[in-house]
């Protein structure tokens, strides 16, 4: 019998309605889903209990495609259609891949914006084989909350670049995945262990996978973080201690050079072996090889940490990198996150101990601590945190550039696209003309180098600047954002102190979709904005040089006779008549040319204003 609900007189009868959000930690060897149930971030498991889903995508010849543990199984014995490691390739092109390309067993091809790789069912981006990943993520976790999903946070490494970050936000849309955000992983892991509710400082985060080590520094501060730096080996990671294990025990058992069906079962047993030894002292291997030997040895927790102590070691030079792009010490940091499977290995936690002179934080598991931090990010962004938690501020970044327009209606970028907030930048501006006393500043957003192809924020003026000659004038405009992504803008001259700003709301009121078409349009445009942009320039040139001369004339015009001072204004009209045109570089040789003509005039201008200056001084005087 169906039971009624039954709500008490003026109580809503649906009392609040979770809104079904999940984190996706989208790994190069593993990828997890997670949720938060009852206030608890959990990891999502398949139907046998596993959370990690190996990131491998088998496209069969059926037409059929195949996502996880079945699809790694393949990778062996169909290496061109079981794709590994796809997120090397996101948004990279063939050229950023020449250095693993030998080693990778796919048949590549070079795509507009990416590479794409032949397969059984047709040529594959990236994008598509991630969506795979994505889609069978996002089938599970339907299963298991029991509803559509609104959406997902999904985690990047902290140095991916935009065509990374906009190649992932595909997959999701490919997968049928609704991006509340993407989160930086070491972020992610940071928010995991709730170090955003902690004291203000610098973390390390030390993310050892399967083929990679990366390690950011980030900077907390009211509740935001923020990367200081990154740094890491893209080629560095548990894979390595597998096949350094591999190579040792081919050594001791001094077996021939193995077939490549035992090799591939020896290099699997020495993953095991070394996953063993994390939580045992020593562990077995009794293989029988395809050959007949017999491979029988026991290999001891100090024996394998001695044989990959160098690799240890080549992961505390990226580490001492990120420290000095940061201009920190290992004393300065207040703790240190550990992520990734690779990181359970317990001489890998003794040598960041020691290098930090603290024990390392591990209490959560290494695999699941980006997932679960970028759970509790999701859950957020959905809306499912009650009043009082909203405190919590949320991490973003700067969709599109913001800048000032400059003479010409050319675009100055003053805060890049995807600067984590909150942010403040501050750049030099300089008076035009000789005596300004205003400058009126034009603040606009996007990534095209025109302002009328950009989006207009705000106008305002500044005005009381004392005058000076052209260019003498300092005025600094400093452009801020904060955590809720608010925009102030402000002017100030130096030498007065004279102010004036503005405040603006940027990134609202633009949909994704417009985002992503101002984003496409900036890439599509680049060579002609860069044409326009050359001819905007020389055309304010020209301007300038007029502009300057006619006001020497007005002055000194009397060091001329009339014949020179004829052949002067004759080429100010011929510079006006080029500046007019649309030809940069004839622009370019007329203000050269021009510059010669009135070199006779300034010299004689210049000699005149030390006689000037010089009337009344005898000459010993100025000897200094
Ligand atoms: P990624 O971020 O690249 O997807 P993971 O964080 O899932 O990678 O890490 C995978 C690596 O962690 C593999 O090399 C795996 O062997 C290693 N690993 C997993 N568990 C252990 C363990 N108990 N001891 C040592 N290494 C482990
Ligand atoms: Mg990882």
């Amino acid at each position: 019998m169906a039971l009624l609900q039954i709500a008490e007189p003026g109580m809503s009868p649906e009392p609040h309605k979770h809104r079904l959000a999940v984190g996706i930690d989208l790994g190069t060897t593993n990828s997890l889903v997670a949720s938060v149930r009852n206030g608890i971030a959990v990891c999502l498991p398949d139907e046998s209990g596993r959370s990690m889903l190996p990131s491998v995508v088998r496209y069969h010849a059926d037409g059929s495609i195949e996502v996880g543990q079945g699809a790694l199984k393949a990778q062996a014995t169909d290496p061109r259609n079981a794709i590994v490691s796809v997120k090397r390739f996101m948004g990279r092109g063939l050229k950023d891949v020449a250095h693993v390309e030998a080693i990778m067993p796919y048949d590549f091809e070079d795509g507009p914006g990416m590479l794409r790789l032949r397969t059984v069912q047709g040529v594959k981006s990236p994008v598509e084989v991630s969506a795979e990943i994505l889609r069978a993520l996002r089938v599970r976790a339907e299963a298991s909350l029991g509803g559509p999903l609104v959406g997902a946070v999904i985690t990047v490494p902290a140095y991916f670049d935009d065509a990374q970050r906009q190649a992932t936000k595909d997959a999701a849309r490919l997968a049928g995945l609704d991006v509340l955000r993407l989160l930086n992983e070491p972020t992610a892991a940071a928010v995991a262990y709730g170090l955003d509710n902690a004291a203000e400082g610098v973390y390390a985060v030390y993310d050892l996978g399967g083929g990679t080590f990366d390690l950011s520094i980030l900077k907390l501060s009211h509740g935001v973080f923020e990367v200081l730096s990154t740094n890491g080996d893209a080629a560095l990671g548990g894979d390595d201690f597998d096949h350094r294990l591999f190579c040792a025990i081919l050594e001791r058992a001094a077996i021939a050079p193995p077939s490549l069906e035992d090799a591939r079962r020896l290099q699997m047993k020495a993953r095991e072996v070394k996953e063993l030894l994390t939580s045992c002292e020593e562990a077995p291997i009794h293989l029988r090889l395809g050959s007949g030997e017999l491979v029988d040895l026991v290999v001891t927790r100090d024996e394998f940490a001695d044989m990959t102590r160098h690799l240890v070691q080549k992961t505390l030079t990226p580490v001492r990198k990120a420290l000095r792009d940061a201009g920190l010490t290992p004393e300065e940091i207040k703790g240190v996150v550990m992520v990734g499977g690779a990181t359970r290995m317990p001489h890998i936690q003794r040598a960041v101990a020691a290098f930090f002179g603290q024990e390392p934080l591990t209490n959560l598991d290494p695999d699941k601590v980006v997932a679960l931090g970028a759970a509790m990010q999701a859950n957020v962004l959905a809306g499912n945190r009650a009043e009082q938690d909203d405190d919590w501020l949320l991490l973003d970044v700067i969709p599109l550039s913001l800048g000032l327009e400059t003479m010409g209606g050319l675009v100055e970028k003053v805060v890049p696209r995807n600067s984590t907030l909150p942010i403040a930048r501050a750049q030099e501006f300089t008076t035009f003309k000789d005596g300004q006393t205003a400058m009126a500043f034009h603040v606009v957003q996007g990534e095209r180098e025109l302002v009328a192809d950009c989006r207009s924020l705000a106008r305002f003026e500044l005005r009381g600047i004392p005058p000076m000659v052209a260019g003498a004038a300092r005025i600094r405009v400093t452009f801020q954002v904060d955590a809720d992504g608010l925009l102030s803008v402000s002017a100030r001259e130096m030498s007065s102190g004279v102010e004036a700003s503005v405040l603006v709301k940027p990134s609202y009121g633009l949909s994704d979709d417009e985002i992503a078409e101002m984003l496409k349009s900036g890439v599509e445009h680049a060579g002609d904005d860069m044409m326009l942009r050359a001819l905007r320039e020389q055309q304010v040139e020209a301007e300038r040089v007029i502009e300057a001369t006619e006001q020497a004339l007005a002055k000194d015009g009397h060091l001329l006779d009339a014949g020179e001072r004829a052949a002067i204004d004759a080429a100010i009209e011929h510079l006006r008549v080029l500046r007019a045109g649309s030809d940069h570089r004839a622009i370019k040789t007329g203000i050269d040319a021009f510059a010669r003509a009135t070199d006779e005039f300034a010299a004689r201008r210049m000699d005149n204003s030390i006689r000037t200056a010089l009337a009344g001084h005898k000459v010993d005087e100025l000897e200094l």
